[in-house]
C-alpha cells in the first residue's frame, strides 16, 4: 500500500481548558474524498486548520503528503489548497484579480499563471465573469471562485471546510460534480459537511462528536457495523398516520431498541422477537406500512453517538474530560492504525506525493503579490484615498488658520461715566492696542454687568465720572478694568496689556513734569528724558510670533502617525476579520513578504503626505525650512517606520476593526496632547513630563521644529534621533514577535 496522503495519529488540540479535538486518528488515501461530519463545534475546522499548518496541535502527530505539520508546515502549504469555512476572498477585487493574486502568492511564473488561470476558469466556468467583483457574486459562484483560487497552483491535497453551506441545491450538486472530477484527476480531498446526501458521496467518512472521532470508514461498511444493527435486531421503516403519537408508542415497547423520525416516516431498531406483523400490531393501526431497511448514515451516526454518550455516562466521564484511555476504542471500521507504528521517515517512492525537499523559498516570497493586491484595494476604495490625501491638507489648514493662539480683538464693553476728551483718549488707547475691540458703550451699571455675565464682552472698562477732573488737578485717577478670567489665555493677555497701557499712559503724562526738574533719572542718545532701563527683547526664529510656525511643522508628525497607524492596523485587522488572513496563512507567502507587502504601500503614501504637508507649510503658511530638507526627509522616513510599527502592533492586539479603532485612539491621544504638539512639555508636571519620553512623536516634533524653525542639523538633534531610534526598535521588536503566520 502506498503512503497515505494524510496520516493523523492521536491528534489533540486544547484551547485553554477546552479540548476542541480529542485523540483523533485517521488516514486518507490518495484520490479519496474524505468526508468529515459532526455537529457544530465538534472540532472539524480545528482539525483542518491543524492539517493546513496554521494551528499547532497540542499533542499527537499529523502528516500531510509525507510532511509533519509541526515541523514542515511551510512545505505543506505549497502543496495544498484550502477553502475556509466562510467566504474569504477579497470582495473588492474582481474574479480575475482574486485568481491571479493567489497564483502570484504561490509564485507561479507568468506563463504558468496564464495556463493555470485558463485551466481553473474552464473547470469552474467562471470565464464569463472575469471582471465582476467577487463581493457581488451569488453564493454558488463565490464557492466556485474560492475553489478556483484554491486550485490555481495544482495542489495534490484539497481541504474544503463546509464548501456547500448556504448555497442552493443545484449549485451544491454542480460543486460536487467538480469535486468528483478533481478526485478523478487524483486530487485527494478532505471535505466537511452537514448534509447526509453529501456524506453518502464520499469515499470515506469520519464522524466527530464532542471532539472525538466516533466512527470512520467507507459509508457502506459503516452501515454494516455490528453496533449499528446488533445481532438479534433488524431495522424497519414505518409509514404511519400519526407519526408523533406512534413514535411515543413505539418507544414504550420493550422490544423496540430505538425509534426516530426520518422525514415523514419512522426508523426503528427492533428485536427479532417482534416480526413484521408484531410491529404492525404495536402501532394498533391497520394502515401502517412496514418494510425492512438497511441503516442510513444518519442511523449510523445517531446510534454510534448514543452508544458513545451512554458509555461515557456509564464510566462516569463527562464530555471533554480527558479520560480517553478508559473508553474502549469506538468501532473504527476502516482504521488500519489500531497500533499505530511510530512515525517513520517516509521514502518517497510514490511519485505523486510531494518531493521531500524543495528549494527553500526566499525570505520575501509572495511580496510582489501582496503589494499588487494592496494597491488594487486602495484603487478600489476612493474613501481611503480621500482619507490619505485630502484629510492631511484639511488638517493642516485648520490647525494653521483656525487655531490661532495670538490673542486679538477681545470684545470689550465701555461704561464711560465721564465722557470728556481725556476719557475719549483712554478709550482710543484701549482700542489701539488691538488686544481689545470695543463692541459698544453702556450707560448704566446694570447693562455693564449684564454684558459681562452674558459673555458678550470679556473685558469691561469703567471710566469714573471724575476721571478728567482728577487728571486735570494732578490727582491719581482710577480706572476699573473687569476681565473675564474663564479663558485663562485671553485673560492673561488682557491683564498684561492693561498693565502696560497704564504704565505707558502714565509715563507719557509724567514726562513733561520730569523735563522741568533739575535732574532726571536718565536721558537717551538724543538727550531726551528716558526711562532708566530699556529692555530690548528680540524674537528669534519666529519674529512675528505666528502660531502657525509652532503648529504646522508639528502637524507633519501628527498626521504621519495618524495615517500610518490607522491605515496599517486596519489593513491587517480587516483581513483578519474577513477571514482572508487565515486564507493567506495557508499559502506559502513568507512572513516578511506578507508584512512588507502590507506595510510598503502605506509607507509610500505616508511619505507622499509628508511632502504635501511640507509644501502647504512652506507655500501657504510661509514657514520656510531653515535646515536641510534632505535630512528632514530622511528623519521623516525613520518616523514613518515607527508609525508603521505602531500600526502593526495594534493589528496584533486587535481582533476586530472596532478594537483597532480603540487601540489607535489610545495611542493617538497622548501623541497629540503630551508630545508637545499642543502644549509645551516643559510646563508639564514631572510625572507626565517623564511619560512624554515614551511617546515617539515627541522626538519627531523636536526634530521637525529644530530643522524647520531653527535650522538645526543632525549633530544638534542627536538626543532626539537616538530617542526615536530606540522607540522604533522597541515597537518593531514587540510587534514582530507577536505577529506569526499562525492563528493562535
Ligand atoms: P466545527 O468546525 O466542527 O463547527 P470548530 O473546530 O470550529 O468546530 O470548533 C470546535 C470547538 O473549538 C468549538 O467549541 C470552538 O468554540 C472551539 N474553538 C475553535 N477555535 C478556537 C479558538 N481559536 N479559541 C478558542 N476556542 C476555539
Ligand atoms: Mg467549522
Amino acid at each position: 500500500m502506498t503512503e497515505p496522503v494524510i496520516d493523523v495519529q492521536n491528534l489533540t488540540r486544547h484551547f485553554g481548558d477546552y479540548i476542541a479535538v480529542n485523540d483523533v486518528s485517521f488516514q486518507i488515501q490518495k484520490g479519496a474524498i474524505f468526508g468529515l461530519l459532526g455537529p457544530n463545534g465538534s472540532g472539524k475546522s480545528t482539525i483542518i486548520r491543524m492539517l493546513c499548518g496554521v494551528l499547532p496541535p497540542t499533542s499527537g502527530t499529523a502528516r500531510v503528503l509525507g510532511w509533519d505539520v509541526s515541523t514542515h508546515a511551510e512545505e505543506i502549504k505549497r502543496h495544498i489548497g484550502y477553502m475556509s469555512q466562510s467566504f474569504s476572498l477579497y470582495s473588492d477585487l474582481s474574479v480575475i484579480e482574486n485568481i491571479q493574486f493567489y497564483g502570484r502568492i504561490y509564485g507561479l511564473s507568468p506563463e504558468r499563471l496564464a495556463q493555470r488561470t485558463q485551466d481553473v476558469l474552464d473547470l469552474t466556468s467562471l470565464g464569463d465573469r472575469l471582471d465582476q467583483l467577487a463581493g457581488t457574486l451569488s453564493g454558488g459562484w463565490k464557492q466556485r471562485l474560492a475553489l478556483a483560487c484554491a486550485l490555481i497552483h495544482e495542489p495534490q491535497m484539497l481541504f474544503l471546510d463546509e464548501p456547500t453551506a448556504g448555497i442552493d441545491p443545484v449549485a451544491r450538486r454542480d460543486l460536487w460534480d467538480l469535486l468528483f472530477q478533481l478526485a478523478g484527476e487524483g486530487v485527494t480531498q478532505l471535505v466537511t459537511t452537514h448534509y447526509m446526501d453529501e456524506a453518502e458521496r464520499c469515499s470515506e467518512i469520519g464522524y466527530l462528536h464532542s471532539s472525538r472521532l466516533i466512527v470512520c470508514g467507507p459509508p457502506d461498511e459503516l452501515k454494516q457495523l455490528e453496533n449499528v444493527t446488533p445481532p438479534g435486531t433488524k431495522r424497519w421503516e414505518l409509514t404511519v398516520e400519526h407519526p408523533t403519537e406512534q413514535l411515543a408508542r413505539l418507544r414504550r415497547n420493550e422490544n423496540i431498541v430505538d425509534a426516530t423520525f426520518f422525514g415523514d416516516a419512522i426508523h426503528a431498531l427492533v428485536r427479532d422477537s417482534l416480526d413484521e406483523q408484531g410491529l404492525k400490531a404495536v402501532t394498533a393501526d391497520p394502515t401502517t406500512e412496514v418494510r425492512p431497511i438497511a441503516p442510513s448514515l444518519e442511523d449510523v451516526f445517531v446510534t454510534m453517538t448514543r452508544s458513545q454518550t451512554d458509555h461515557d455516562r456509564h464510566v462516569g466521564t463527562t464530555h471533554n474530560a480527558e479520560s480517553s484511555r478508559e473508553v474502549p476504542s469506538p468501532p473504527v471500521a476502516a482504521s488500519q492504525t489500531k497500533n499505530a507504528p511510530a512515525p517513520v521517515s517516509v521514502t518517497q517512492t510514490d511519485q505523486e506525493t510531494a518531493p521531500k525537499t524543495t528549494a527553500s523559498p526566499s525570505a520575501f516570497f509572495g511580496l510582489m503579490a501582496i503589494l499588487l493586491k494592496e494597491f488594487s484595494h486602495i484603487r478600489r476604495q476612493p474613501s481611503t484615498l480621500f482619507f490619505m490625501l485630502v484629510v492631511p491638507v484639511m488638517q493642516t489648514l485648520i490647525f494653521g488658520y483656525a487655531i490661532n493662539t495670538e490673542i486679538e480683538n477681545i470684545p470689550t464693553i465701555v461704561y464711560d461715566l465721564d465722557g470728556r476728551q481725556e476719557a475719549r483718549d483712554l478709550r482710543e488707547a484701549f482700542q489701539n492696542t488691538r488686544t481689545f475691540h470695543i463692541i459698544g458703550r453702556v450707560t448704566d451699571e446694570e447693562s455693564f454687568r449684564q454684558a459681562m455675565t452674558s459673555g458678550q464682552a470679556k473685558v469691561g472698562l469703567r471710566i469714573p465720572p471724575d476721571y478728567s477732573e482728577r487728571l486735570l488737578h494732578q490727582e491719581q485717577a482710577q480706572v476699573q478694568v473687569l476681565i473675564d478670567g474663564s479663558d485663562s489665555q485671553s485673560a492673561t493677555a488682557a491683564l498684561n496689556t492693561t498693565n502696560l497701557l497704564g504704565i505707558n499712559l502714565s509715563l507719557r503724562r509724567t514726562r513733561a513734569f520730569v523735563e522741568a526738574l533739575p535732574a532726571v533719572p536718565a536721558r537717551n542718545a538724543e538727550g531726551a528724558v528716558a526711562i532708566p532701563i530699556e529692555m530690548r527683547p528680540r524674537l528669534l526664529y519666529n519674529p512675528n510670533l505666528e502660531s502657525s510656525h509652532f503648529f504646522v511643522p508639528g502637524l507633519v508628525g501628527i498626521i504621519l502617525q495618524l495615517v500610518t497607524l490607522f491605515l496599517t492596523s486596519f489593513a491587517i485587522v480587516r483581513e483578519r476579520e474577513l477571514g482572508t488572513l487565515e486564507q493567506l496563512f495557508v499559502t506559502p507567502v513568507s512572513r516578511a513578504g506578507l508584512l512588507l507587502g502590507k506595510l510598503m504601500p502605506y509607507a509610500v503614501i505616508g511619505f507622499l503626505e509628508v511632502l504635501i504637508v511640507l509644501t502647504v507649510m512652506v507655500y501657504v503658511f510661509k514657514v520656510p525650512i531653515q535646515g536641510d530638507l534632505l535630512q528632514l526627509l530622511t528623519l521623516s522616513l525613520l518616523f514613518l517606520l515607527c508609525g508603521l510599527g505602531l500600526g502593526l502592533l495594534v493589528s496584533t492586539l486587535a481582533k476586530t476593526q472596532l478594537a483597532a479603532i480603540q487601540f489607535a485612539f489610545l495611542i493617538m491621544l497622548p501623541s497629540v496632547l503630551l508630545s508637545g504638539f499642543m502644549f509645551p512639555r516643559s510646563e508639564m508636571p514631572l510625572p507626565i513630563y517623564t511619560v512624554t519620553f515614551a511617546i515617539p512623536v515627541t522626538y519627531f516634533l523636536e526634530i521637525l521644529r529644530g530643522v524647520v524653525l531653527r535650522g538645526a542639523g543632525i549633530a544638534d538633534l542627536v538626543p532626539h534621533i537616538t530617542g526615536l531610534l530606540i522607540c522604533t526598535m522597541v515597537i518593531f521588536t514587540i510587534s514582530l514577535s507577536r505577529f506569526h503566520k499562525q492563528l493562535t
